[in-house]
């Protein structure tokens, strides 16, 4: 309202505003102002990847990808206030993780609180939190998101480590909180991901329950055309 006090002063003058009008513009433009100021904050904080929207996406070098679909995600912030997932399959390169980041970024811009996080990084992470004793603490942390973004779920391997932290994340998400999920392998292979079978059927019951499932076929963007 200090920046603009004067210039819009001068506007009211010109236009014969009364003083109603003239504070109502004021306060206008200060919402605009906090506005937009938030949302530079909530895209910062959600961690996207710089320069992954939808306006970069090129929905026509992409035609396995359903653009009306991935529009009306972006675009109507209902099923993440209902706490619905989306699951995005597709081989390695097909821009699983632009339309992820695309489709967040939008609904950052609508309020929506975001975090974008590997996988892999998000499982180290709960596995030293539950080395700490603070698993419960790091999940309800997690909660308070209503927006998560677990991106290449396929590349962690339920070898490398005790990957049933995930399964956690997942159960304590079911109906209460939205996971974007995307990941190279089909459900069919997600045993290869959690400890046990009986594991990976129950995280994908969970996932599944309310969810939009998108599977892209193709070839990868990032090979040459020919
Ligand atoms: P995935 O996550 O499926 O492996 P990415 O989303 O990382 O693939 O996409 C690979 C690269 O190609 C990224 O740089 C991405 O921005 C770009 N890309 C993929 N598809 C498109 C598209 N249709 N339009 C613009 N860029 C794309
Ligand atoms: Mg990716």
């Amino acid at each position: 309202m200090y920046a603009h006090w004067e210039s819009c002063a001068a506007q009211a003058e010109e236009s014969h505003w009364g003083y109603p009008e003239y504070l109502a513009s004021l306060c206008n433009q200060e919402v605009v102002s906090r506005t937009q100021k938030r949302i530079v904050r909530h895209v910062k904080e959600a961690k996207l990847t710089p320069g992954k929207t939808l306006s970069t996406f090129d929905f026509k070098a992409a035609k396995a990808v359903n653009a009306p679909q991935i529009t009306a995600l972006a675009d109507n912030i209902g099923w993440v206030k209902q706490a619905h997932n989306l699951v995005i399959f597709g081989p390695s390169g097909i821009g699983k993780s632009h339309l992820a980041c695309g489709i967040a970024h939008r609904l950052i811009e609508q309020g929506v609180r975001a975090l974008f996080m590997s996988t892999t990084a998000l499982v180290q992470k709960l596995q030293q939190a539950r080395q700490a004793y603070r698993l419960p603490e790091a999940i309800a942390k997690l909660a308070r998101i209503p927006l998560l973004i677990l991106d290449d779920i396929g590349y962690v391997k339920k070898d490398d480590a005790e990957t049933s932290v995930l399964f956690e994340l997942i159960a304590d998400r079911y109906e209460s909180s939205s996971l974007i999920i995307t990941a190279n392998q089909p459900f069919g292979e997600w045993d290869q991901i959690f400890p046990d079978n009986n594991m990976a059927v129950a995280a994908i019951d969970r996932l599944v329950h309310h969810a939009t499932i998108i599977n892209i076929q193709g070839n990868s963007y990032r090979k040459p055309k020919v």
